[in-house]
């Protein structure tokens, strides 16, 4: 790591004038800079950098999305209709991703994401020299979900629903034709009583 005992020494480098014939050799007794980018100063633990999501852990919360200060975290899920599987810390997982964007062009690495997720699945990583090419491209898509299975799995959705529904509404329907039945038969047991 650079520290001001390094930035003392390099300042030696001025005191030699241009005409010395080594001022352009690479220097070794003395360190002020690195060779970036062939080598990078190792990040600090709790530097704030890109972020990453591993999105098999997600649990879809929304919760990253919900603390986000700046709304740079768009999050659509879709209920599933059964457990789809487990995190790797053993949470259930009950919702798709049907998208997972971060748009790294507006966030402001204040890593409140990374804080509140249940998961730990939302991490900040060690990489903090990306350059691109449009500001579009910093809009990281994190789903691995097709337009296509999103829409498959809302029509499952939407099937499991009505299913549900209509065995709802045929119990409460069974629940009062019994009820119903029941009272006629206490009518008339009172009636052969009178
Ligand atoms: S680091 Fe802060 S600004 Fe960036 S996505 Fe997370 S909550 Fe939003
Ligand atoms: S807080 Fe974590 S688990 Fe919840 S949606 Fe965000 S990344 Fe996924």
């Amino acid at each position: 790591m650079l520290t001001l005992k390094h930035l003392f020494r390099g300042t030696s480098t001025v005191r030699r004038g241009i005409q010395d014939k080594e001022y352009f050799n690479e220097r070794t007794d003395v360190s002020s800079t690195v060779r970036y980018p062939h080598v990078k100063l190792p990040m600090p633990d709790n530097s704030r950098n890109q972020l990453h999501v591993e999105i098999d852990d997600c649990i879809v919360c929304d919760l990253c999305a919900k603390i986000c200060p700046v709304d740079c975290i768009d999050i659509i899920s879709i209920k599933a209709t059964e457990e789809i599987g487990k995190t790797s810390d053993g949470s259930s997982k009950r919702l798709y991703a049907a998208k997972f964007d971060i748009d790294m062009a507006k966030c402001m690495f204040c890593g409140l994401c990374t804080i509140v997720c249940p998961t730990e699945c939302i991490i900040m990583t060690d990489e903090y020299d990306v350059s691109l090419n449009s500001v579009e491209a910093m809009n990281y898509h994190f789903s691995t979900m097709s337009e296509e299975e999103a829409e498959q799995k809302r029509q499952e959705l939407a099937i499991a629903e009505a299913q549900k529904k209509a065995a709802k509404e045929a119990a409460m329907a069974e629940a009062k034709r019994k009820a119903e039945e029941e009272a006629l038969l206490k009518e008339k047991g009172e009636e052969g009583n009178a």
